[in-house]
């Protein structure tokens, strides 16, 4: 009998033997396209020999030293990488273990800022409904994701939730994707004004919405007035790019296409890219001289934060993702995969939207295509897919966000950004083999 407390009680998984490049092996020898990167994690692909090496030198030097007592190299040289290539404004560097904990410290960070301006009255988040944000309960209470949330709420700090922008359900008929996207950015004005115009002191969303509903990106314009009524009514805008940063949608942070300009972002997964564990809270100069200038002292801290190992396979990550061109190749082999996709499954009676961004990528499935009725949530397709993926060699990540109260079907493909052309053709191919199983 297995001793681990494994993810599902019931499942039992195959062990994993090796790792190289684009694929998995059990330790039957059977191969899988890692075609989700696990979830949106593995964007080098397994076996890189450059953070390996990496990894290995600064493991020779020193594991670790608390930052209680110490900086280290890695740490230093890798805030200054992230600080030279962030959004304007971005000027600090926290690192931490995961994208949760970078979601927690965040949400603490933005509180403990108002608090050092005296203004501790500000003491709601308002976020999106449909989004997730971590498994923590700070990030859980924040995160929209209301099954994953229920067992806990009596738990949690209250959160508002307003709309995503989620084009393919919320756009009406007749409207134009701009007007749609000032409509929802709109909900967080009234919510604000509800709430009490100076009692908000966060708003928190993925530019790229990733799990939760499979790479949904907003529409022109979306984030740009989300920025204007942040600033009306002074509340910090926190960008979870967890999932879609890290080159994933073509460029290295995801909001660099909607430009705007956030004051706190988290990135994780692709940092370490499953080398390492480790994620990062990014806030503005703004937030920082604040505390530094006030109690000196943020209130926070886990004791793997700053870890030199984590934080050296990080650095040698987000070499390889900009000096060697991978962010680019993220948004070229994602044009190229959406392509194939829309080619393969565009006309199928059962996939009702194929989007995203670079190699962050949806689709949705749909009961019917015309009036977008989801299945019937007991027929949990998105299960039966992922089962008969995985039975045919492909790793994909199917979730269920939820749709007018019930929940519905998503594929999530986020594949390493070294994929080729072949890769693409194999995708596709599995896909259509799970495809044909259970649709
Ligand atoms: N935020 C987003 C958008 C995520 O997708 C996730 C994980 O899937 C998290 C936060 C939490 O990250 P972690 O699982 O590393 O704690």
């Amino acid at each position: 009998m297995s001793h681990i407390f494994p993810r599902h009680c019931k499942a039992n998984p195959p062990v994993i033997a090796r790792g190289e490049g684009v694929y998995l092996y059990d330790q039957s020898g059977k191969q899988y396209l890692d075609g989700s990167g696990g979830a949106a994690v593995s964007c080098l692909g397994h076996g890189d020999a450059q953070v390996t090496a990496a990894i290995k030198a600064q493991l020779d030097r020193v594991a670790f030293a608390h930052t209680g007592f110490f900086t280290s190299e890695p740490a230093e040289q890798l805030a200054d990488a992230l600080i030279a290539r962030a959004p304007e404004g971005i000027e600090r560097v926290y690192l931490v273990s995961g994208g949760s904990e970078a979601m927690e410290a965040a949400l603490k960070l933005a509180r403990q800022y108002f608090v050092e301006r005296g203004e501790g009255q500000r003491r709601h988040v308002i976020a999106r409904r449909q989004s997730y944000h971590g498994n923590t309960l700070g990030a859980l209470a924040t995160g929209g994701n209301e099954w994953r949330r229920a067992p806990f709420a009596p738990l949690m700090v209250e959160t508002s939730h307003i709309a995503p922008c989620y084009a393919y359900r919320g756009q009406q008929d007749g409207e134009s994707p701009e007007t749609y996207g000032l409509r929802v950015a709109d909900e967080l004005e009234t919510e604000i004004k509800r709430l009490g115009e100076d009692s908000v002191f966060a708003f928190v969303a993925e530019p790229v919405v990733g799990a939760t509903l499979g790479a949904v990106a907003p529409v022109p314009g979306y984030f740009k007035r989300i920025r204007e009524i942040c600033d009306r009514y002074g509340v910090l805008l926190i960008l979870d790019e967890v999932m879609c940063g890290m080159g994933r949608t073509g460029t290295l942070f995801a909001c660099e296409q909607d430009g705007v300009r956030p004051d706190i972002i988290a990135v994780a997964k692709g940092l370490g890219a499953g080398y390492q564990p480790i994620g990062a809270m990014l806030c503005s100069g703004a937030i920082y001289d604040t505390i530094a200038s006030g109690s000196g002292f943020f209130q926070h801290g886990h004791t793997y934060v700053g870890h030199p190992t984590t934080a050296a396979a990080a650095l040698a990550v987000l070499q390889r993702l900009t000096d060697d061109g991978l962010v680019n190749r993220a948004a070229e082999m994602g044009d190229r995969l959406k392509t194939a996709l829309i080619e393969a499954f565009g006309d199928h009676p059962h996939v009702g939207d194929i989007r995203g961004r670079g190699l962050f990528l949806g689709l949705e499935i749909v009961q019917d295509p015309d009036s977008k009725a989801p299945f019937a949530p007991e027929l949990a397709k998105n299960k039966a897919l992922k089962k008969a993926a995985f039975e045919a060699g492909l790793i994909c990540y199917p979730m269920g966000g939820t749709i007018d109260g019930r929940r519905g079907d998503h594929i999530l493909l986020a594949p390493p950004f070294i994929l080729e052309d072949q890769h693409i053709d194999e995708i596709v191919g599995k896909l259509q083999i799970a495809f044909d199983q259970c649709l």
